[in-house]
């Protein structure tokens, strides 16, 4: 036998990484053989709102009791939470990955089971600036923003989730004042080199409360994809209309639920998501700190997402048509009908049968498959389908920080993209479907050699 960690080493390397109590670790064990034994987490920093394992989970955002399933996805380690070589020889924490549907305002929304500060620390894995279209489609938006918001060098201009400063810093080049807000420090680091300030820190009522004080409420505040991200969104919405100048507005990008729930995208529920979103559900949490959605956009990132605009109620506009358009397609898509919800999970293991079925099919004509990208949706679709490297040997993405780690859970390694190169696979599996056709443009070279692609989602499909 080998040395190395054994089990003391393992359980204390467990408290560590997840900042857990003794007692919380028992539960985790408990609740993962199906006990009810409740437990708290370790607080690191916040003072309320966490879902207590073990324990009926209310909604998050109005308090109901959830007790509808959406789907369940068995378990699961943190998704972006990237394996070391050597940490190849330890465990692994896997969690539950359940999401549940409010009845009574329909926020889906899955447990916390580790803290917010435990996700978004100074080793967190998504840097925005390696997406081509990313940049672009955060460039498109200041130069739609700078005349429609009328802002100019007196202007203040918030991000809330600023990573590596990709979107303020159009700002800085065309000289709008502007702050970034994000709570890891190394991309925040990156964001200070291209000359993005930002403050390290998550957003809460407490930080917008202090930057009002000082003076610094916002003519726009910008939070993209960062809504799904946020476990105690009372406080943070609360905080949206305090850092808010009265005749200011607030833009929110986020995954549509319409979407996840007709593209059967259920490989975008992970535990760094702990909400998604309907228009319906968005319009009722702001107007429940004095915010109205004025207008709302469909965008096609993220698989199909909303961006809505917010202003303070007492300026009294009426909303576009737009809003009450989209309203009335998620009642037609069946979104404030349970028995929607209750279906979801079938419609996911079938996505799982297939993509199997196909691997393995594939596995057995001797045909060599590798991945393309290793996002946090990959990882939800990897671990759900148990696909490990017999089925995918490797994969490979354009983020340097993820060459030489391993896909947590399946422990597949990822390498730098001229991988496909020379491996010269069969078929290259693309996770990020998301991105399916900025990857099949940069990747158009290897139909030269006879490979092909293949897109999970909606339905394992193998393109032509
Ligand atoms: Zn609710």
């Amino acid at each position: 036998m080998s040395e190395g960690h054994g089990y003391l080493d393992s359980a204390s390397w467990f408290q560590g990484k997840y900042s857990m109590n003794k007692s919380a670790v028992a539960n985790v064990n408990n609740d993962l053989q199906g006990s009810t034994a409740s437990g708290s987490m370790v607080q690191t920093g916040e003072t309320e709102g966490h879902a207590l394992i073990g324990k009926t989970m209310c909604c998050r955002f109005c308090g109901t009791g959830l007790e509808h399933s959406m789907v369940n996805l068995g378990l699961s380690p943190l998704c972006e939470d990237f394996i070391c070589q050597n940490e190849l020889d330890r465990p692994e924490v896997f969690l539950p990955l359940e999401v549940l549907v409010c009845s009574e305002c329909w926020l889906v929304q899955a447990r916390e089971y580790c803290s917010n500060t435990e996700i978004f620390d100074d080793d967190y894995g998504y840097y925005s600036s390696y997406s081509t279209s990313w940049l672009e489609h955060a460039s498109r938006y200041v130069d739609m923003s700078i005349p429609r918001f009328k802002l100019d060098a007196d202007s203040f201009v918030v991000e809330i989730a600023s990573n590596d400063g990709y979107l303020l810093k159009n700002f800085v080049d065309k000289g709008i004042p502007c702050l970034g807000i994000d709570p890891a420090g190394n991309v925040a680091a990156a964001a200070e080199t291209v000359g993005v300030k930002t403050r390290v820190e998550f957003f809460t009522d407490e930080l917008a409360s202090g930057m009002r004080d000082n003076g610094e409420q916002a003519d726009l505040i910008i939070g993209n994809n960062v809504l799904a991200h946020t476990p105690y969104i009372n406080d943070f919405i609360a905080g949206v209309a305090t850092l808010l100048k009265p005749e200011g507005t607030a833009t929110f990008e986020f995954p549509h639920l319409m979407q996840l729930i007709e593209q059967c995208q259920f490989d975008t529920i992970y535990h760094e998501h702990y909400s998604y979103y309907s228009l319906y559900t968005i319009c009722r949490m702001f107007d429940s700190v004095g915010l109205q959605v004025v207008d709302v956009q469909k965008l096609k990132t993220a698989g199909g997402s909303l961006r809505v605009f917010l202003e303070h109620k007492a300026l009294g506009h009426t909303p576009s048509e737009s809003v009450a358009a989209i309203l009335a397609e998620e009642v037609d898509a069946g979104l404030r009908d349970m028995s929607t919800y209750l279906a979801f999970g079938a419609r996911a293991a079938e996505v799982k049968n297939e993509l199997l079925t196909l691997l393995i099919q594939l596995k057995r004509e001797g045909k060599r498959v590798i991945g393309y990208g290793a996002p946090g949706k990959g990882n939800t679709l990897l671990n759900y389908c148990g696909i490990k490297t017999d089925l995918l040997s490797s994969t490979c993405d354009k983020s340097l920080h993820k060459h030489g780690r391993f896909c947590p859970g399946s422990r597949i390694p990822i390498f730098p993209p001229e991988h496909i190169d020379e491996m010269k696979p069969d078929y290259v599996l693309i996770l990020p479907w998301n991105l399916q056709r900025e990857i099949t443009t940069q990747l158009a070279h290897v139909r030269d050699w006879g490979c092909k692609f293949i897109v999970p989602i909606p339905h394992p499909l193998i393109l032509d």
